[in-house]
């Protein structure tokens, strides 16, 4: 694709699939769900590329960095400190506003979801999911965690053997290279991809009117969600990229808009993750042997929005059932909330799922899920959007930390 192209026109065709979709979801919320097809195709041809895109950009790194243990260790600690500072953005929002103040009626209905989760532990969220033992099931069911583990491995392996890989190193680069080409055949349908994902899911909810009266009911805890993503997306990263990175914000972000609006629509940071490492990468100028280890890693364990997110519901779940949680019960909704986020898959609706290890930690009834369950799939697409910005920065700090690149 002539990258003038990409760079000027695809922008405004998914600015202007946003707009559409939006208004087709809202005012004819049938012919949404009737052009669904669309949606379920672009996402279809992401979730085919990438897992082959994971595979091939971590291998093909960790080949070429060489030294694992030092770009590993400095990407973990980045994402860790993140996903903290994003938890505790949210605890302080949450206890500002207050959200579960206003008389709500607790159903007393555990979702399916949730109670076939009842029971869960650490140990399954995290350790567990690091090592499968039947690698095409993992593909199968899209889990990430243990191709990546593999892929680590594997390059790991291949890098040992010196010269005698460099065949392979050949091969990589050439599948990574056609790789990228089918991304950007697949980027051309962003635009109605996007259109139809977006309409689609307004239609289901019943059309715009009745997304507003959802948004409105839970107001409050809503907002407590959303500016909490804000003060973290908008003001806690770009400060970050600016100081850490040596990087305009405006600039980046400009570079990231396909992705971000992606993530926003599909609700998956994997399944954007072909996006977000075409403009990491290709348009912001991130080294690429860097880019293709982080980001992969980060779509799958950096959720600075899914932790917030966690945050915020445990604790008006707490508020709603008239328990106030005391500071020792705080620090450990900061401490399971990170790891639930770092436990979820980057698909749709995953943080709900894994919010049961912190509700669980704290005592507080599974059935408060019931409580945000209707307007979660709306609150999904915000924090994935965060989720992703945030693994775009992560690239970019640990680029300038590793190579000092910043990108000029
Ligand atoms: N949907 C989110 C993601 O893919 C995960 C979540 O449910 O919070 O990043």
């Amino acid at each position: 694709m002539n990258k003038y192209f990409r760079d000027h026109y695809l922008i405004m065709g998914i600015i202007l699939g946003v707009i559409l979709g939006g208004m087709v979801g809202s005012f004819l919320p049938e012919l949404g769900i009737k052009l669904s097809f669309l949606g379920t195709l672009f996402l279809n041809a992401l979730k085919m590329i990438v897992l082959p895109l994971i595979v091939v950009s971590i291998t093909l790194s960790i080949m070429k960095v060489g030294n694992l243990g030092s770009l590993g260790i400095k990407t973990l600690i980045y994402y860790l400190i993140t996903t903290g500072i994003a938890v505790f953005i949210g605890i302080l929002v949450v206890n500002v506003i207050h959200p579960g103040d206003g008389g709500m009626v607790l159903t007393g209905e555990m979702p399916d979801i949730v109670s076939s989760k009842e029971g869960m532990s650490l140990v399954d969220v995290l350790l567990l999911k690091f090592v499968s033992p039947n690698l095409f099931n993992s593909a199968e069911e899209f889990e990430i965690l243990p191709l990546i583990v593999a892929s680590i491995l594997f390059g790991a392996a291949f890098a040992s053997l010196g010269k005698q890989s460099q065949v392979i190193v050949d091969v990589f680069t050439i599948l990574d290279k056609a790789i990228m080409k089918i991304v950007h055949w697949i980027m051309i349908f962003t635009p109605i991809g996007i259109f139809s994902l977006i309409a689609e899911r307004i239609g289901i909810a019943g059309g715009g009117s009745a997304v507003m009266e959802l948004a409105m009911e839970l107001g409050k805890y809503v907002l407590s969600v959303v500016a909490g993503l804000f003060i973290h997306g908008f003001i806690v990263l770009p400060i970050i990229l600016l100081l850490f990175a040596r990087r305009n914000p405006l600039e980046y972000v400009q570079n990231l808009g396909k992705a971000l609006l992606t993530a926003f629509s599909t609700a998956s940071s994997s399944a954007t993750l072909p996006l977000t490492m075409e403009g990491v990468i290709d348009e912001a100028k991130v080294t690429p042997k860097v880019g293709r280890f982080v980001l992969p890693l980060g779509a799958t364990i950096n959720m600075d929005g899914t932790a917030l997110y966690e945050a915020v519901a445990v604790i008006f779940i707490a508020q709603s059932y008239g328990i106030e949680l005391g500071m020792a019960e705080m620090v450990v909704v900061f401490f399971t909330a990170t790891l639930a986020a770092i436990g979820a898959a980057g698909i749709p609706e995953a943080g709900l799922v894994t919010m049961v290890l912190v509700l669980q930690a704290v005592g507080l009834p599974l059935e408060g899920v019931g409580l945000i369950l209707a307007i979660d799939w709306l609150l999904d697409r915000f924090r994935t959007t965060i989720n992703v910005w945030g693994d775009c920065i992560g690239a970019a700090v640990i680029d300038r930390i590793e190579s000092g690149n910043n990108g000029t």
